[in-house]
């Protein structure tokens, strides 16, 4: 039977899972309800099961009897299965019973189609030319969960390292339901922290000249910020810096003592991202020393530019193609400046993320509320074609050794 017609025999069951898991949903690394509900679905299978010790991810390997004399190669699945601290307003059935969380980023559903292939791969182990670890990360919200995941050894669960790894990520808006897309190299940029501190020396609003006022300086590192963007990148290598975050002074009469403001940095190439954290520092300090104050600026690297392997991203492609008919993949144009904490695993395993339409049919992908947001819908009809991607990915992966 098409792996396609397996996974639709599937629906129910990970629809069930998948609303059970919204209903409850769970915010940063530390998610043991979640972690319970996929230990739940998995059990029965014929699969090496560990838990995570500095948060509850869940690693389950699936070891193939269709390899014969060597153990074959290894390919990693991941699906994150972290919420947001957004209160829901879908007004679901299964809506968040949790006020200040809710799986706004389709997080539910990476996780029910994960748990449904681990189902449909476990039954073709006989015939499996090698094994599959199946990555339940949690954290992937701002909390660098698939770095801790890749610290206690996921990548090692098979006992070699995986020759590819591959995540899906549901979109709310923009694809429409059941549409795959993915490109070779940048797919998600890389986000950075900045965090801007100025010091002055307070005083009365109206004799300035006796106090050193934080405010205008910090103001000018703001639109310099934006003026080395645009003179110091490469146009064809973009950069996105945005404040979004300032804060400085009480009231109208009293200069402050201090200003502060926080930006992201978004990037797209090791080059830029080391720039950004040279430049960045450098221009803030020299900007206060020009005024005579002083500033701290800190530039935090938090998540790589998710790098898609180009092989491996147009054998997803070809693979979507085969399994799916035409129509149903697309080259993605351009990357998205959203971050991903699996470019923790792709630098260190070529692979590919692919996205997945899961917009409700009803509404129109274009002006459908995004990801994120409490409005967010994902349609129960991309579950099946998840999965089915999934365990086609691993089975032709595997195939090719
Ligand atoms: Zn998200
Ligand atoms: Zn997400």
């Amino acid at each position: 039977m098409p792996v396609r017609d397996e996974a639709a025999k599937l629906a129910g069951e990970i629809a069930e899972l998948r609303h059970a898991i919204h209903r409850e949903p769970e915010i940063g690394l530390d998610l043991p309800k979640t972690q319970a509900k996929v230990l739940d679905a998995l059990d029965g299978l014929p699969l090496e099961i560990s838990t995570g010790r500095a948060l509850s991810s869940v690693t389950a390997v699936l070891r193939g009897d269709g390899a014969h004399s060597r153990p074959g190669p290894v390919v990693l699945l991941r699906g994150d299965m972290d919420a947001l601290p957004v209160t829901e307003e879908t007004g679901l059935p299964y809506a968040s019973a949790i006020p200040g969380a809710m799986h706004a980023c389709g997080h539910d559903l990476h996780t029910a189609m994960l748990a449904g292939a681990a189902k449909l791969l476990s039954a073709r182990q006989a015939d499996l030319p090698g094994s599959v670890i199946f990555m339940f990360q949690p954290g992937e919200e701002g909390y660098a969960g698939a770095r801790h995941m890749i610290n206690e050894g996921v990548l090692d669960a098979a006992g070699q390292r995986p020759v590819a790894a591959y995540a899906l990520h549901v979109t709310s808006n923009k694809l429409p339901c059941g549409m795959f897309s993915t490109r070779p190299g940048p797919m998600l940029a890389a986000a950075d922290q900045i965090t801007v501190t100025v010091h002055g020396r307070g005083g009365h609003a109206s004799q300035p000249h006796r106090a050193a006022d934080p405010i205008p300086a910090a103001c000018e590192m703001v639109l310099a910020l934006q003026t080395m963007v645009t003179r110091k990148f490469d146009v064809f290598d973009p950069v996105v810096v945005t404040v979004g975050s300032f804060h400085a002074g009480t009231t109208d009469n009293v200069i402050g003592d201090s200003a502060r403001f926080l930006a992201t940095a978004r990037s797209y190439s090791a080059a830029s991202r080391t720039a950004l954290a040279d430049q960045v520092p450098r221009l803030i300090r020299d900007i206060a020393t020009a005024h005579g104050l002083t500033a701290d600026a800190e530039y935090a690297a938090e998540y790589p530019v998710t790098v898609n392997d180009a092989a491996e991203a147009a054998f997803a492609t070809a693979a979507i193609a085969d399994a799916f008919g035409p129509g149903r993949g697309e080259i993605a144009e351009f990357p998205i400046t959203g971050a991903e904490d699996f470019s923790f695993v792709l630098e260190q395993v070529p692979g590919a993320f692919v996205f997945l339409g899961a917009c409700p049919p009803d509404r129109d992908p274009e002006s459908a509320p995004t990801n994120h947001s409490a409005r967010a819908l994902f349609d129960d009809a991309a579950l099946a074609e998840g999965t089915a991607l999934y365990a086609e990915l691993a089975l032709r992966r595997l195939a090719l050794g």
